[in-house]
């Protein structure tokens, strides 16, 4: 039995729009927008960022993902993974009864055809929507606009005879979605995460070099039997949409360089890009380079999941210039002494003392990624002023 799939919603907006504002609002966070996004308390004032907080991806996939709840409650309602990665409204999911296929104990070959399952904003690979179809589930698919403008570009170079070079990180789950459509479509593809290893892309491009080297250098990144001295003569260009946007144009302007100097100069039918970078990271990275610029803040507060990518890349920003706290939630703010907080480039969540100046006036900068809910950030501000009362 094929899948029926939901793309549009299931006509229930107004059934959960009260749980969603009771969920993720925030009456304080509504206050400092229309403060002209600054919040002076005694010594303290907090900047936000002009736009910050859940895109237009994300509040549509939640939203969705409320709606079918409400409109299938007797039916096993499942997730092929996080909705979106940020733990709290991951959480909050579980607790109204949707389950995770990546949770222990779930799989995939459990499910038939009077199961739902909600395809997540950044999309799912070509192998788990066949899987999922040839169980005949029911299929509530929230992949992202933006995603989907990604995946015909990638398409189209396929198409064409041109390899996807994926500026992305391939342990993403939007990245391997990407990635499957190239191979769908009978392309190839390579994913390369930096300037580091777009480096070494370019070389080969230029001058060949040690193929071994390049095959287990991208061993996990390539289409299955990518020949660099075969695969690498065409290229066209896409991202992973919230990948930061100034290393994306690096990254497209390295390999345009590369190929002008190998073709000699001509790229025609060599060399295609489009920015795919979505609007709302765009959005997200301007505006905080924006605050960066028009106000003196001391430090720097980001706030969303450590896996969220938009999150990592707003962080990266604020680092580049000011003292910066990547927090996951308002409960790594311990104390005014103590906070949990991921530094830029680690993996790990450290514990920091000694954070915030104890006397004296604080200008505290703040934003939160793509898949932050508006009452955890006004959550984390409460905190704040509460430490510098
Ligand atoms: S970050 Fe961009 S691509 Fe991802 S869900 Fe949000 S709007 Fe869509």
């Amino acid at each position: 039995m094929p899948s029926l799939i939901f793309r549009k919603g299931l006509d229930l907006k107004h059934a959960v729009a009260g749980m969603l504002a009771d969920n993720y609002h925030s009456a304080l966070v509504e206050q400092i927008k229309n403060a002209d996004f600054t919040h002076p308390a005694g010594r303290l004032t907090v900047h936000l960022a002009r736009e910050f907080g859940f895109c237009y991806g994300v509040d549509r996939a939640v939203d969705y993902a409320y709606q079918t709840r409400e409109r299938f409650p007797d039916r096993r309602v499942y997730l092929t993974g996080e909705i979106i990665h940020n733990p709290h409204v991951n959480d909050k999911l579980r607790t109204m009864g949707i389950r995770f296929l990546t949770d222990p104990g779930e799989a995939i070959d459990r499910l038939g055809a009077g199961d739902v399952v909600i395809l997540p904003a950044f999309g799912v690979t070509i192998a788990m929507l066949e899987s999922l179809d040839r169980r005949g589930c029911t299929l509530i698919d929230t992949t992202c606009g933006s995603v989907l403008n990604v995946w015909k570009n990638v398409r189209r170079y396929a198409d064409g005879g041109y390899t996807s070079v994926i500026h992305g990180k391939v342990w993403h789950e939007e990245t391997q979605a990407t990635a499957s459509q190239a191979v769908h479509y009978g392309g190839k593809y390579i994913v390369v995460f930096d300037r580091a290893q777009t480096e070494i892309v370019c070389r080969y491009i230029r001058g060949g070099g040690d193929r071994a080297a390049f095959l287990e250098t991208f061993e996990n990144a390539m289409s299955a039997g990518f020949d660099p001295d075969r695969d690498l003569q065409r290229i066209g260009l896409a991202n992973q949409t919230t990948m930061l946007m100034t290393e994306s144009l690096e990254i497209g302007e390295m390999i345009r360089r590369a190929m002008e100097d190998r073709y000699a100069g001509d790229t025609r039918d060599r060399y295609q890009a489009f920015d795919t970078i979505c609007s709302a990271t765009q959005d997200r990275q301007d505006a905080v380079v924006a605050l960066l610029r028009d106000q003196s803040v001391d430090l720097m507060i980001v706030i969303g999941g450590y896996n969220s990518s938009n999150t990592a890349n707003l962080a990266r920003i604020c680092a580049a210039s000011r003292p910066t706290f990547h927090i996951a939630d308002p409960d790594c703010l311990v104390s005014p002494d103590e906070i949990r907080h991921r530094p830029v480039g680690s993996k790990e969540e450290v514990s920091s003392r000694g954070w915030l100046p104890s006397a004296g006036p604080l200008t505290i900068g703040l934003t939160s990624g793509a898949s932050t809910p508006d009452n955890l950030v006004g959550a984390a501000i409460a905190r704040l002023t509460e430490f510098c009362k």
